[in-house]
């Protein structure tokens, strides 16, 4: 595997949201814990509950009745199911048990799809970072091990929710979205993307980047990857998640690519490495090696893993100016990352214009 530039994948954009905490997948979530427990225990007083629950949320089941069911047979089961719920007719109570059955029956089918091929697709992505990471330098293979074989992965099948893929937490556990949908290649990627998140530190640290980066020296930071979160804001996820994304796709289908989340972040950070000033030694390798960097081997001379972020974000500086890793998420954040591509698209390869991008 080679970094020079962002690998030179072929990206096909699916959507992807990483967050737990919006409320369509909050009640997708409920939504599979209920039918589980209606289907499981036969209480038909929890189809109550469950018609309360669809009630408050009349926006939701449009958006799946529009957006979401494109297969004829999926589509006409949630129609019914959708149906009886808001009408609560006690003469479609059979109906709507056995809808709740089907749905038991299909998701119970992918559940056990998923958990044996994750099963080998885990195998499949130590080989893959081992030989990304031999091929960088000297990195702990053994700790890699250790974090990916004790991850915890459970599973939710989506309704409501068509745009989650996937979410890393830091207790070590990982959500995967299972749907025939995303068979057979993106569920191996998505995985190799959250797996990719957990070999990144997520403890906390002091550490200062600078009296104008919306942190303070002495305050604890969480630190993944290459995104930061303390006090309230949070910086840097565009680049983190960028760099997560075009390592999964490269260890998951190699350069011929495939289906890609935060394409428009991969492509900002390619139009960086494209555009930066031609003495700076940015380029990719340089973000993997900084990626990784709480998995390198070091003995007592070595620079620590804080000294290899400032390297980084002194690179950064080199190709575009003092401060830039922060003018820029100030700038996506209040702009936009569409905005950020138009902008950063205009510049001339080697002459940033960084007036541009203040706010
Ligand atoms: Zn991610």
């Amino acid at each position: 595997m080679k970094f020079e530039g962002i690998p030179g994948v072929e990206l096909k954009p699916i959507e992807t949201l990483e967050t737990k905490e919006n409320d369509g997948n909050f009640f997708r979530v409920e939504f599979v814990k209920k039918i589980k427990e209606v289907y499981q225990e036969g209480d038909l007083d929890r189809l109550d509950e469950f018609k309360k629950m669809t009630e408050h949320s009349d926006n939701i089941l449009e958006h799946i009745i529009k957006k979401r069911f494109n297969k004829d047979d999926w589509r006409s089961m949630f129609l019914r199911l959708i149906r009886y719920a808001k009408n609560g007719n006690p003469n479609s109570m059979n109906e709507f048990v056995s809808v709740l059955k089907d749905y038991a029956i299909e998701a119970d089918r992918l559940y056990l799809k998923a958990k044996k091929e994750v099963k080998v697709y885990r195998k499949e992505f130590i080989a893959e970072a081992k030989a990304l990471l031999n091929n960088l330098g000297n990195y702990d293979i053994k700790k890699v091990e250790h974090i990916v074989n004790n991850i915890q992965v459970d599973f939710y099948v989506p309704i409501l929710d068509s745009t989650y893929k996937g979410s890393y937490s830091n207790n070590h556990s990982i959500d995967l979205s299972i749907d025939s949908a995303l068979y057979p290649s993106e569920l191996r990627s998505i995985l190799f993307h959250e797996l990719l998140h957990s070999l990144s530190p997520d403890f906390e640290r002091v550490f200062d980047i600078g009296e104008d980066s919306g942190f303070k020296e002495g305050i604890s930071q969480q630190i993944t990857g290459l995104s930061m979160s303390g006090l309230d804001v949070d910086r840097f996820v565009w680049l983190n998640e960028a760099v997560t994304e075009s390592l999964a796709v490269e260890m998951a289908y190699g350069s011929s690519g495939g289906p890609a989340g935060y394409v428009k972040n991969i492509d900002l950070l390619g139009l960086f490495l494209k555009k930066k000033k031609l003495d700076s030694n940015l380029n990719f390798d340089l973000i993997a090696k900084t990626y990784f960097r709480y998995l390198k081997k070091r003995d007592d001379t070595d620079e620590t893993p804080v000294d290899e972020w400032r390297n980084f974000s002194k690179e950064f500086d080199k190709a575009f100016g003092p401060r830039f890793l922060v003018k820029l998420d100030r700038f996506i954040e209040k702009e936009g990352i569409e905005k950020a591509l138009e902008v950063v698209g205009k510049w001339k390869v080697g002459r940033p214009m960084l007036e541009d991008l203040t706010i």
